[in-house]
């Protein structure tokens, strides 16, 4: 088998939507280092804002220094770790910020491979020959009752529990992350996102968006758009990431 070294160019929007008064949503990246994470965040007040970026700053900082050696989902254990207990120590601080949590995706990405890790319902999927494929698995509760055959994908959708996370930082005492690696072949595009998009927008719609020969920024941006267009009741967060040979 043969293996083509690839580069990566990546782009991102935030967008705090049009319903909701603030943007909890919070996401950060190193081209140079190779990680890219969303994060989604909740809790009253002011407190989802700082649950998702500090999560956001703990996990790219310690996944930027990470050793190179060790196990990816070793690592990414670790950081989620460091970054559950960090929401935690600051909420016992302020009570005002207690009960605040954060979702989490990332995408660790290597010459030959990439590592999707997540928490909650933040996704990652991955445009390949125009095809789009969800490499997440949320954790959620409807998503659990549709993979245990309890119920359909559009009885999910609709769904009043749909928003009901089984993950999820700073909430729980540990939380491990689902961490899974993907062989990276030139011109796959990657996305990241919180549900915000993926709430509005069909998968399909998605696709189609993502299909269109652009640069990313563009892609990105119209991504958001067609979001708030569709309704935007939640913030809106999409980063994209292109492995170009
Ligand atoms: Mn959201």
């Amino acid at each position: 088998m043969s293996t083509v070294a690839v580069r990566y160019t990546a782009a991102a929007v935030t967008d705090r939507g049009r319903k909701r008064p603030s943007n909890e949503d919070a996401f950060g990246y190193s081209v140079e280092d190779g990680v890219y994470v969303v994060c989604d965040g909740m809790g009253g007040a002011a407190a989802g804002e700082i649950a998702s970026s500090i999560a956001v700053d703990e996990v790219l900082r310690l996944l930027c220094a990470r050793d190179r050696q060790a196990p990816l989902p070793t690592v990414a254990e670790e950081a989620i770790s460091a970054a559950n207990t960090a929401i935690f120590s600051r909420a016992e601080r302020n009570y005002k910020l207690s009960g605040m949590g954060t979702t989490l995706v990332a995408l660790v990405v290597e010459e030959t491979h990439v590592w999707a890790l997540n928490v909650g319902d933040s996704r990652c999927y991955r445009l390949r020959a125009g095809r789009l494929e969800q490499l997440t698995l949320d954790h959620s509760l409807v998503e659990e009752q549709v993979r245990l055959g309890r119920m359909s994908r559009a009885e999910a959708l609709r769904s009043p529990m749909r928003n009901m996370i089984t993950r999820a930082l700073g909430t729980q005492n540990h939380v491990t992350p689902d961490c899974f690696q993907f062989a990276v072949e030139p011109g796959d595009l990657f996305l990241l996102n919180s549900d915000g998009l993926t709430r509005e927008l069909s998968d399909e719609k998605v696709q189609s968006i993502l299909a269109v020969e652009q640069p990313i920024a563009d892609r990105c941006t119209r991504l958001v758009e067609a979001a708030k267009k569709a309704g935007g009741h939640d913030n809106i967060t999409a980063i994209l990431v292109q492995a170009v040979a």
